[in-house]
């Protein structure tokens, strides 16, 4: 069964007109998919209905069609219910990071789902650990690079254990070198717990390697959707 479930989507902003147009895409538990496509294909609009919030931001828009993730529709999910659903890593990291230190922030979520503080240690360990920032538990925040509040931001998600896991253009704010770290953490990711992954870039390159699938978004339709290799030779 699919993860993810989307039959005729399709969204229109009030004051832009239709950004996605009658799109089916479906998604197995455990795929790694790249998302791209040029800036203002609808790729972030596609992301915020699958993880809801397009409907919960209360966006000036309308949004028909069935979006299923784990067979719900995170429209009509509970804000509450959400962060075990889907997890969203935004293209800001400042902008889903709140605490001081490192540690208070992957705890945060995890609080917020009522977890047993006897449990909460192992959580946050198990999170860092696997984007590789448990070396930086107890350091400020506000003191880490670019891409270490991000892999941090990337641990709170991870923490709640969501059933699949959103980037929204994660490596727009990083080098190089940053990029290439990230794209194996994500890969690491994948492997080892099986996570559902989709990201979305304009740029394929970073992720065009390790994604297991590759989707292309044009003027709000899907144009291609296959394997990366051949996709990444007619770009
Ligand atoms: P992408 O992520 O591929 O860059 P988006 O989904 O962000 O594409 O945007 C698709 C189109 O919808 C763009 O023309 C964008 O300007 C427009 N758009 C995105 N968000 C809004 C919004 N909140 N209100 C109105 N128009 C929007
Ligand atoms: P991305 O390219 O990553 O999708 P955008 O620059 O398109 O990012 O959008 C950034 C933010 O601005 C989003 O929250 C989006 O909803 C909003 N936005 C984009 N285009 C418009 C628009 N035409 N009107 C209102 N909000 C918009």
């Amino acid at each position: 069964d699919p993860i993810i479930d989307i039959r005729g989507l399709s969204c229109t902003y009030q004051d832009r007109g239709t950004v996605l147009r009658d799109l089916d895409l479906s998604i197995k538990p455990g795929e790694f998919v790249l998302l791209t496509g040029p800036s203002g294909a609808g790729k972030s609009t596609l992301l915020r209905c699958i993880n809801g919030l397009f409907q919960h931001d209360g966006i000036q828009g309308t949004a028909t069609g069935d979006v299923r993730v784990c067979g719900k529709d995170p429209a009509a999910t509970r804000v509450c219910d959400l962060a075990r659903l889907v997890g969203t890593v935004f293209q800001d990291p400042d902008h889903q990071l709140f605490s001081s230190d490192v540690e208070s922030e992957i705890a945060f979520g995890l609080e917020q789902l009522g977890t047993d503080p006897a449990k909460m240690k192992g959580r946050i360990d198990e999170a860092a650990g696997a984007v590789g920032v448990g070396h930086l538990l107890q350091r400020e925040v506000n003191a880490l690079s670019w891409g270490e509040r991000q892999r941090v931001a990337i641990a709170s998600v991870v923490a709640m254990r969501p059933s699949v896991l959103l980037l929204d253009e994660p490596t727009s704010g990083i080098d190089q070198s940053g990029a290439g770290h990230l794209v194996s953490v994500l890969k690491r990711l994948n492997e080892e717990t099986g996570l559902t992954i989709v990201v979305a870039e304009h740029r394929y390159e970073h992720f065009s390697r390790v994604c297991s699938r590759l989707v292309s978004v044009q003027d709000g339709a899907i144009c291609y959707d296959g394997p990366p290799v051949s996709a990444g030779l007619q770009a």
